[in-house]
């Protein structure tokens, strides 16, 4: 069985005047091929976050019509989560936002929320953004939150956004709420497993990272270390419309978890994964924390 439990299916980056809402409208996905891709895999549930960058990048990925567009047409495998600004572009609660995404967690349209400080350029304890995680932890869904570094230049992405220790005092002020820190919070996942380790509804996930191979073994030996391995989930962070990509995702990373992480666990010297473990972060951990049935 498989979860990913961290995509951007049906998602590719649009300016914000340039939204896809329906599936019609995305032309390239192959639906027939989807549900075969799901079935060759055991695929028991999928992800998909909207993406919203409006503030500083003026770009969504998805749109929060679509993913729920996307969870309607396969209630059974597909969680569509909202992306939000929580922060307008005068730097004020985003109240348009937050309207579009309590109406769309109330009619259980959608099931969780992303959000992604070092983009739109806010710390994610600002107490502005606060009726976001108020709004999540009363919907008791989960929050996702891009909680690391990014590639490419630096005033896009500034790393003093991203730093895992301000969610602390979210965590303190919401305990009923679920937050998911993504790409385990790269660089500074020993930070992220401390906050974990004294807030228990804080899970993190290991998309992108079987491109560093050393380095994810060697977190994942940290997380034992920290006995946290039972709140990460895999997800593909696929950013896309086309199932063959999607599904190549899959594959190198699935057979990197299955085949490969164990012998260089061994190569180390560090003690393997045992197959419950790798069961826990393909799937196991994940049907807990998104409650799936
Ligand atoms: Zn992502």
């Amino acid at each position: 069985m498989l979860v990913d439990a961290h995509s951007h299916f049906l998602a590719n980056y649009a300016p914000s005047a340039a939204l896809k809402t329906s599936l019609e409208q995305v032309k390239e996905f192959d639906l027939a091929a989807f549900d075969a891709a799901a079935e060759r895999h055991g695929l028991i549930g999928l992800v998909t976050l909207a993406q919203e960058m409006t503030r500083i990048h003026g770009q969504w990925l998805g749109s929060n019509a679509l993913m729920a567009a996307f969870e309607e047409l396969r209630p059974q495998m597909v969680l569509g989560m909202a992306g939000a600004e929580p922060l307008d572009e005068r730097d004020l609660l985003n109240q348009e936002r937050l309207a579009e995404v309590k109406a769309a967690l109330q009619d259980k349209r959608l099931h969780g929320l992303l959000l992604t400080p070092p983009y739109g350029h806010y710390y994610s304890n600002d107490p502005r953004c606060y009726p976001f995680y108020a709004l999540a932890e009363a919907m008791d869904v989960p929050v996702y939150l891009h909680h690391s570094a990014q590639l490419g230049e630096a005033h896009l992405a500034p790393m003093k956004f991203a730093r895992p220790w301000l969610l602390d005092e979210v965590a303190a002020d919401f305990p009923k709420l679920t937050l998911l820190v993504e790409h385990m919070g790269w660089p500074w996942t020993q930070e992220l497993f401390a906050l974990m380790a004294h807030c228990p509804r804080v899970w993190t996930d290991i998309s992108m990272l079987a491109c560093r191979p050393h380095l994810l073994a060697w977190n994942l030996t940290m997380a034992r270390d920290y006995n946290l391995l039972d709140r990460i989930v895999w997800g593909t962070d696929y950013v896309g419309d086309r199932v063959d990509e999607w599904e190549a995702v899959i594959e190198g990373d699935t057979q990197w978890l299955r085949t490969e992480l164990n012998p260089l666990l061994t190569q180390c010297g560090w003690p393997v994964m045992a197959e419950e473990e790798l069961d826990g972060l393909l799937w196991a951990n994940a049907h807990r924390l998104l409650g799936l049935t």
